[in-house]
């Protein structure tokens, strides 16, 4: 199949890992009554020793009386029953197993538990987002496992790229491009909790009769006229600032740690830059104006509700962009 691992093969037998039980060997036997000559004692040595190598039955780690006591012969069942223990543990994948016994074999069958260990680690590890680890001492099955981290790797960074592109599809508006009033709350309430400056205004602004664009020209043209509006917007403020599309044609912006003195006549400045707009409509040159309500924000209080908080900074923008409207229009009022 098209892109799946190349050596991926069918898993070989398990059995073959851990021996079946046969049936246990008899016991050795050592002519217990009479003294036992070389080859009789030889024979018991290397029956015995069979039994604790091969026998998974034979559970009797005390040699027979007659057997002790020969030079060396209790180091070497030490070192047999160690490494048999050592292996059977092991291969029942228990990796806590420990002995201080000490061989080539015995220490082979430790380093191979220790690796196994380091697996374990490692496996921890890129679960827990660290794809950086690679396995080298187990064959066919380090290159599978390195194959698995290096394609969870790759996988998790289209996912994360796809759902920040959703992400910042799902905080635009489609027409303008700008933010909309879910980024707005987004980025304002980080702002409020996180940075909590001293103060803030908050401006709020809508296209004066931009409904006679819609009826006079078309939607289109209306579109154009909320486009040309945004843009002028978008630009007209600082880095920090944010500029939302709040709806239809009424535009939210935050400017932090702007008192309203400031804002008042960033306002100014905005409604003088909108009033020397014009838009190219079908041969037509169109004018735009718009009215600003601007209010003071302060930081939240403990424990209030950020929607609670905002949703009051901007009924009190909206009163004073009412205002405006009565007023006459194309004026900020704060
Ligand atoms: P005022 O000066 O009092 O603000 O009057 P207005 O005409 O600007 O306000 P009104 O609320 O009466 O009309 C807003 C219109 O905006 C109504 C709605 O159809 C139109 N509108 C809202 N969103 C869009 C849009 O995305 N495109 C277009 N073309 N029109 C829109
Ligand atoms: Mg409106
Ligand atoms: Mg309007």
């Amino acid at each position: 199949m098209d892109g799946m691992y190349p050596s991926l093969q069918a898993p070989a037998a398990r059995a073959a890992a851990v021996p079946e039980p046969q049936p246990a060997a008899p016991a050795p036997t050592v002519p217990e009554s009479q003294p036992a000559d070389g080859t009789a004692l030889a024979t018991s040595v290397v029956e015995h020793l069979l039994q604790v190598a091969v026998s998974p039955r034979f559970k009797d780690e005390t040699p027979p009386e007659a057997l002790r006591g020969i030079k060396n012969f209790e180091q070497l069942l030490a070192v047999i029953w160690a490494t048999r223990k050592m292996a059977v543990t092991l291969a029942k994948g228990d990796l806590e197993y420990q002995t201080p016994e000490k061989g080539i074999i015995i220490g082979t069958l430790k380093a191979f538990q220790s690796n196994l260990k380091h697996l374990t680690w490692q496996t921890q590890r890129i679960a827990g987002g660290d794809y950086s680890h690679k396995v080298s001492f187990l064959g066919e099955f380090s290159e599978a496992f390195n194959y698995m981290a290096a394609q969870l790797a790759q996988r998790i960074s289209l996912l994360k790229n796809t759902s920040e592109e959703y992400k910042n599809l799902s905080f635009r508006d489609a027409l303008t491009g700008m933010y909309n009033r879910k980024a707005f709350m987004h980025f304002a309430e980080e702002i409020f909790t996180t940075l909590k400056p001293d103060v803030s205004t908050l401006v709020i602004a809508d296209i004066d009769k931009f409904k006679t664009f819609n009826d006079v020209y078309g939607h289109l043209c209306g579109d154009e006229v909320l486009k040309l509006f945004a843009d002028y917007l978008a630009h007209a403020l600082r880095p920090g600032d944010i500029c939302s599309r709040y709806g239809g044609e009424e535009f939210l912006m935050l400017l932090p740690g702007m008192p309203l003195s400031v804002g008042l006549s960033i306002g100014e400045r905005l409604r003088a830059g909108v009033e020397a707009l014009r838009l190219n409509y079908e041969g037509k040159e169109l004018r735009i104006t718009a009215s600003f309500g601007v209010c003071e924000t302060v930081p939240t209080a403990e424990g209030e509700p950020f929607d609670e908080f905002i949703r009051a900074c901007i009924g009190r923008a909206d009163e004073n962009l009412y205002k405006a409207k009565e007023g006459g229009r194309n004026r900020v009022v704060g």
